[in-house]
């Protein structure tokens, strides 16, 4: 099963890592690609989606690893992220991830429910405590909820599955890495998504369906990889 993974970051925001290191890492855990998702803010976004567009190109050149431009919209006002998202998206990221209400920061009641109503986001990231309306919203929309690895974020975890499943929203599980050591195994993903709550058989669900729903969402094609001896 290959590994996919929307959410990381690199020195191009506020990671430990370049986004060729980072990468190298992916390509040694199995990644199917390598996501490069930088924070990213009103005054941020025109300086750093063309960075990451750059940054994935050269790492689709050296590694022969499929490279996806991405964002994270952080620290956004619920008014401005349609704003933010649509002018990523013109400056070349295929994916939108918005930083949601996690309970290990501070953000704006009514993030959660803008991200989720808003055609351009693909996932809310960390969404804490979020709503049965905001959950019912990203089903409506095609956001995928997410369930993350890192810790400061993780500890809502069971209730983002627990609402998503009752509400129908589709689930997926990201990093979050800000260093190589935080990015995804097989082993390791498998591990949180049964952590979250999910049975066995949903885990499968998770992993096989909602990556390739996202990807045919936007039209980005990954070519399978060879199998191992071919
Ligand atoms: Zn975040
Ligand atoms: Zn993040």
């Amino acid at each position: 099963m290959a590994l996919f993974d929307f959410h990381t970051h690199t020195t191009i925001s506020d990671g430990a890592a370049d986004p060729l290191t980072m990468a190298r890492r992916c390509l040694a855990n199995g990644y199917a690609a390598y996501v490069c998702s930088d924070h990213v803010d009103a005054a941020t976004v025109d300086l750093r989606v063309p960075q990451i567009v750059a940054a994935c190109a050269e790492v689709a050149r050296a590694l022969a690893l499929p490279a996806i431009p991405a964002v994270e919209i952080t620290r956004v006002p619920p008014e401005a992220v349609a704003r933010v998202a649509a002018q990523a998206r013109r400056l070349g990221a295929r994916v939108v991830v918005v930083h949601g209400e996690t309970l290990g920061d501070h953000p704006q009641p009514g993030l959660n429910l803008a991200a989720a109503r808003c055609p351009d986001v693909d996932i809310l990231g960390h969404p804490g405590l979020i709503t049965a309306a905001a959950a019912a919203a990203a089903r409506e929309s095609g956001v995928h909820l997410e369930i993350t690895a890192a810790p400061l974020h993780a500890m809502t975890n069971g209730h983002v599955v627990r609402v998503a499943l009752s509400e129908g929203a589709p689930l997926l599980l990201d990093s979050d890495a800000h260093r190589p050591d935080s990015l995804l195994t097989a082993a390791r993903a498998e591990q949180l998504l049964l952590g979250s709550g999910l049975r066995p058989e949903q885990v499968e669900a998770v992993r096989a369906r909602a990556a390739l729903a996202l990807l045919a969402r936007r039209g980005i094609e990954i070519p399978e990889p060879a199998p191992a001896g071919a």
